[in-house]
């Protein structure tokens, strides 16, 4: 996949999520991408705004950043990312909504979901270095352990 094919691929991820209010939703693909993760989104966060999996309204620019790595992915993951991008426009968090839009279109909140992969919770004592304590298919039953041991030592998090 070459970068300049990856603006054509968002809008299709953007009307696939939002229907046609996708095309109201004005982007640019960043000239290089991040190194930690696959893709982020940058936009203004107080505007954009979504309810029920609708889209209501949006910043007036977001930065839609690719890695080179995601670019080196297969044709399917490279849609599931940008799809979970295109949810950020409306949902900037991953929450409830964020996760139910994911499910309803094929992707998902974790890029180890994307892939096939197991929700991994992950907990640590300094912040510095992050352990696996339980895994699941389930993205609920991960955030239910990470909420319940949250009242203990220790700090934890969903493994993206
Ligand atoms: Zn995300």
């Amino acid at each position: 996949m070459l970068r300049r094919d990856i603006p054509k691929l968002f809008r299709e991820a953007l009307r696939d999520v939002w229907g046609r209010a996708g095309d109201d939703v004005s982007f640019e693909v960043d000239s290089t991408g991040p190194t930690e993760v696959l893709a982020t989104l940058s936009y203004d966060r107080n505007a954009a705004q979504a309810r029920g999996g609708v889209l209501l309204s949006t910043a007036s620019q977001h930065v839609l950043s690719v890695s080179d790595d995601l670019l080196l992915q297969d044709v399917e993951l490279i849609g599931k990312v940008l799809r979970h991008e295109a949810i950020h426009v409306g949902y900037p968090e991953h929450d409830e909504n964020f996760e139910k839009l994911a499910s309803e279109t094929n992707t998902a909140s974790t890029e180890r979901a994307m892939r096939g992969g197991d929700y991994v919770v992950e907990r640590s004592e300094n912040t510095q270095t992050f352990e696996e304590v339980y895994r699941t298919k389930n993205r609920n039953d991960a955030l239910c352990f990470a909420r319940e041991k949250r009242a203990g030592p220790g700090v934890y998090r969903l493994d993206y």
